[in-house]
């Protein structure tokens, strides 16, 4: 791997950038690997890197029916945080923030992990007692999560409008400062980047069509748009169209596919410098390091899988911004875009073996995956490799549907991020 420092960036300035080389390969498949991944979102490209890095496993490939980073990991808004209430996925994000804060050393590629803070604003007496709950359960966990008086909200984040005239007044908010953002296409380049130069073949532009199984049930590959490849071991990471590719194998997945919008506006010089989110106005944003404000939208109402959305979601989002910050009234959206996102009914994801042989799935992110990425990456290879869950994944069954040992983080996921 051709690793990036100052001093290689001032070699090649020397010979005016000619020397820089393609950042992964672009293979033929092979017809046998070890392993497969179905997805080159940040989640596949990931578990492909720690089953070369960590497990040894570099006879690999990841498949994409698209460009890698083109699905969920290319459209999402970038908010990392582990504040969730129930152990188990405190345990899970958490896993996943202690990563983020050193993957541009371990990948050598920055991949702008930003701590600046994710702010949570309360507005009802309901709202206090819920995020002091959250608070009280991170802390038990060794996760950060401290409450702010408003005052404090708004000497930490400027823009917050406090006024008792406020239609949704902000009477504290609870604030989690190791959380933040990351530029979402370069965690798929860097992992991409790391995955390739240990030998894994990532391609491009082949869709998966049929999962293959032997006679006893076991998989033995899968048909593809560029040919049969064959493979012992196959872990779906098909955000959005996981059901699609679960169905080749047979498995009815408990899954529902919405859409997800989100927006940015025109970039502007800095004027936010921390994530705010407000369940109860169902709004949240971010400046991009562009300047674009980064708004989140929610879910369609409706099962679809049209990377796009109904118009009235955006535009209630945008109600809901400017009701709480009137200083961003007049500005101009530059464009909005969809992704399709996979629920699970108690809103956790499924990290784990399948009833099939060979067959491994990580799913049901639902709107909030991004910030799990190296860690759901680095559990998930650790499953594929060993055939047995990490005890960080072992709860996130697909069997807890159906003993129903939920892990129901539906108040986490009240607006969608
Ligand atoms: C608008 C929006 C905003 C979001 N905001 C946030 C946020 O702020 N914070 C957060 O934590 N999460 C957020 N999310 C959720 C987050 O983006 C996802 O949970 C996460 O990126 C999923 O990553 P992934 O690698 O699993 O999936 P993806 O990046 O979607 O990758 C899956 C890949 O599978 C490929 N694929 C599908 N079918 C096949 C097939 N048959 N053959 C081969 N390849 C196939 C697709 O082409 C795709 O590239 C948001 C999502 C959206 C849509």
């Amino acid at each position: 791997m051709q690793r990036f420092s100052a001093l290689s960036l001032f070699r090649q300035g020397l010979s005016g950038h000619r020397g820089w080389r393609a950042q992964w390969r672009s293979p033929e498949p092979k017809a046998a690997y070890d392993a497969l991944i179905i997805g080159a979102g940040g989640h596949g490209l990931g578990t492909a890197y720690y089953l070369a890095r960590e497990h040894g496993m570099r006879n690999i490939a990841v498949l994409d029916r698209g460009w890698l980073g083109g699905g969920n990991t290319g459209r999402n808004t970038t908010i990392i945080r582990s504040n969730y209430l129930f152990d188990e996925s405190a345990a899970l994000y958490d896993h996943a923030v202690k990563l983020w804060e050193g993957l541009s050393q371990t990948l050598n590629y920055n991949v702008m992990f930003s701590p600046r803070g994710v702010l949570m604003l309360a507005h009802t007496v309901h709202d206090v007692q819920v995020f002091q709950r959250h608070i009280h359960a991170n802390r038990l966990n060794g996760v950060d999560n401290e409450w702010l008086s408003a005052e404090e909200a708004k000497a930490y984040c400027p823009p917050i409008e406090i006024g008792r005239h406020l239609r949704y007044p902000v009477i504290g908010a609870a604030l989690q400062r190791r959380g933040g953002t990351a530029r979402h296409d370069a965690v798929a380049w860097g992992f991409a980047r790391a995955a390739d130069a240990m030998g894994v073949d990532i391609i491009e532009n082949c869709a998966v069509t049929a999962i293959h199984r032997d006679a006893a049930g076991a998989v033995t590959g899968v048909e593809t748009t560029r040919g049969t490849i064959r493979a012992p071991k196959v872990g779906v990471v098909a955000a959005g169209h996981t059901s699609v590719v679960m169905a080749m194998a047979g498995l009815r997945m408990p899954l529902e596919s919405y859409p997800l919008q989100a927006l940015v506006s025109e970039p502007v010089k800095p004027v936010f410098p921390c994530v705010v989110m407000s369940n109860t106005i169902h709004a949240y944003i971010s400046q991009s390091d562009k300047g674009e404000l980064v708004i989140g939208a929610g879910t369609d109402a409706y099962t679809s899988y049209s990377q796009r959305g109904g118009l009235h979601i955006s535009s209630h989002t945008l109600e809901a911004i400017c009701e709480l910050f009137p200083m961003f009234r007049r500005m101009r959206m530059l464009r909005n875009w969809g992704g399709i996102v996979d629920v699970t009914p108690d809103r956790s994801p499924i990290i784990a073996k399948t009833s099939v042989p060979g067959l491994y799935v990580n799913s049901g992110w639902g709107t909030g995956g991004f910030k799990a990425t190296p860690g759901s990456a680095h559990v998930f290879a650790w499953t594929m490799a060993k055939d047995e869950p990490h005890r960080i994944n072992a709860p996130f069954t697909i069997e807890r549907f159906r003993d129903g040992l939920l892990i129901d983080e539906a108040a986490a996921a009240a607006v969608a991020h």
